[in-house]
C-alpha cells in the first residue's frame, strides 16, 4: 500500500465517536475540545520490533499493545482516556498487515472500562528499516485529581491489581508458542495483550500509583523514591495466576518472575488501609495487598521465612534500556528477550 492508501484506510476505519473530537484524522492537525475545568494528562510510549515485542508478533497484537501500554499510563494517573495519536514507521505497508494493526488498536480502545469511547485522532506514517510504533495518549483528570508516584504516606498499604509475572513467563514461552497448552497460551496472551485496568476507580481513593511495566520491585522503588519513603514487600503475597502456578511450579523461580518480570501492566497503588474495601469494590478486578509504605528509605523484601532482604540484593531490578550495551537481533525488554 501507498501512504495515502493507508491514510484513507485509517480515515474510514477510525471515524471519531466522541462529541469532544472536533476534527480527527484527515487534516494537518486534530482539533480537540477539553472539558472545561479539567486537566489534560499526556503520555507517550514507543514500541520497537525486536526490542519491545518479538519480530514475529501478530500485527493485531502489536497494535493492541502499542495502545494498551499508553492507556495503562493514563489509568495509573487516574485519568479518563480520550484521544490517541499513532506514529508508524515501517519497512513496507501490506494492506492485510495494516488492517490487522488497526483492528488490534481498535480492540485496545474498546477494552478498558471507560465510560466514553477513545478516538485515534491522528498520527504520522514514515518508512524505516525497523518497525516502530509511537503512540501518544491524552486523557482528562479533574484539577488536583491526578495520582502521582510521590504521594505515598507511611502506613499506606501497597496493592496490585490482577496477577504478576504472567507476561514475563509468556516471553519465556514465546519460542515454543506453537506447541503451547492452555496455561502456556494464557501466559503468552498476557504478554501480547496486557489487561487494561480501570484507573478511574483510583481517583480520590489512593495516595500514589503507577503501572507495573518494568517489574514490580523497580516500579515500587519509583513510588518509594518519589515519595521519599521506603516500602516493604512480602514475596509470598504477590498474586499468582493459576496459569503461572501450573507452568512454573518452582516457587523461587516463580517469585522472581513476579517480583522482577516486566510487561504486566497491572496497577500498583498505595492507600490508607481503611480505603481497601471501597477501592476493591470500585475496581472490577482482584486487588491484592502486597506490602506497606515505611519511613526508612529503600525497598525491602520479606521472604517466606520472614527474613528481610534489600530488593537491590535480590537480583535483577527491572528493565533499563541504557543499562547495558546490547547485542544483535531480538532483545525485547517490555517483552524482555535476551
Ligand atoms: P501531513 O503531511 O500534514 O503530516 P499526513 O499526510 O502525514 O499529513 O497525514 C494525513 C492525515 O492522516 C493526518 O490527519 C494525520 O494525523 C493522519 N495520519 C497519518 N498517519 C497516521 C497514522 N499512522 N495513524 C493515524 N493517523 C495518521
Ligand atoms: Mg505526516
Amino acid at each position: 500500500m501507498r501512504e495515502f492508501e493507508l491514510i484513507d484506510l485509517l480515515t474510514s476505519r477510525l471515524a471519531p465517536r466522541r462529541d469532544d473530537t472536533e476534527r480527527g484524522i484527515g487534516d494537518d492537525a486534530a482539533v480537540l475540545k477539553p472539558t472545561p475545568g479539567r486537566r489534560l494528562a499526556v503520555t507517550t510510549d514507543t514500541l520497537i520490533a525486536g526490542r519491545h515485542f518479538p519480530h514475529d508478533t501478530d500485527p493485531a497484537d502489536i497494535g493492541y499493545k502499542a495502545i494498551a501500554v499508553n492507556l495503562s499510563d493514563l489509568a495509573a494517573m487516574g485519568a479518563d482516556p480520550a484521544w490517541l495519536t499513532v506514529s508508524l514507521a515501517a519497512p513496507t505497508l501490506a494492506r492485510s498487515w495494516c488492517e490487522a494493526l488497526i483492528e488490534g488498536m481498535q480492540a485496545a480502545c474498546c477494552d478498558g472500562s471507560t465510560a466514553l469511547p477513545i478516538d485515534i485522532v491522528g498520527g504520522d506514517t514514515t518508512r524505516a528499516d525497523t518497525l516502530t510504533l509511537g503512540v501518544t495518549a491524552i486523557g482528562q483528570v479533574d484539577a488536583g485529581g491526578a495520582i502521582t508516584r510521590g504521594g505515598a504516606r507511611v502506613g499506606d498499604w501497597i496493592a496490585v491489581t490482577g496477577t504478576l509475572g504472567d507476561a514475563a513467563a509468556g516471553l519465556r514461552l514465546w519460542p515454543a508458542r506453537h506447541a503451547a497448552g492452555i496455561h502456556e497460551q494464557a501466559l503468552i496472551d498476557r504478554l501480547t495483550r496486557p489487561t487494561l485496568r480501570n484507573g478511574a476507580a483510583l481517583a480520590g481513593r489512593v495516595h500514589a500509583a503507577l503501572d507495573v511495566s518494568d517489574g514490580l520491585l523497580a516500579d515500587v522503588e519509583h513510588i518509594a523514591r518519589a515519595s521519599r519513603l521506603g516500602a516493604q514487600i512480602a514475596l509470598n503475597a504477590l498474586p499468582c495466576s493459576e496459569h503461572l502456578a501450573a507452568v512454573v511450579p518452582d516457587v523461587d523461580d516463580r517469585q522472581r518472575l513476579q517480583a522482577t518480570g516486566g510487561d504486566d501492566y497491572e496497577l500498583c497503588m498505595t492507600f490508607a488501609p481503611g480505603q481497601y474495601d471501597a477501592l476493591a469494590r470500585a475496581l472490577d478486578c482482584p486487588l491484592c495487598v502486597i506490602g506497606e509504605i515505611v519511613a526508612s528509605q529503600g525497598v525491602t523484601l520479606i521472604d517466606a521465612q520472614g527474613q528481610a532482604q534489600a530488593a537491590a540484593d535480590y537480583g535483577i531490578r527491572g528493565w533499563d534500556h541504557f543499562a547495558q550495551t546490547v547485542s544483535s537481533g531480538d532483545d525485547c525488554s517490555h517483552g524482555r528477550e535476551r
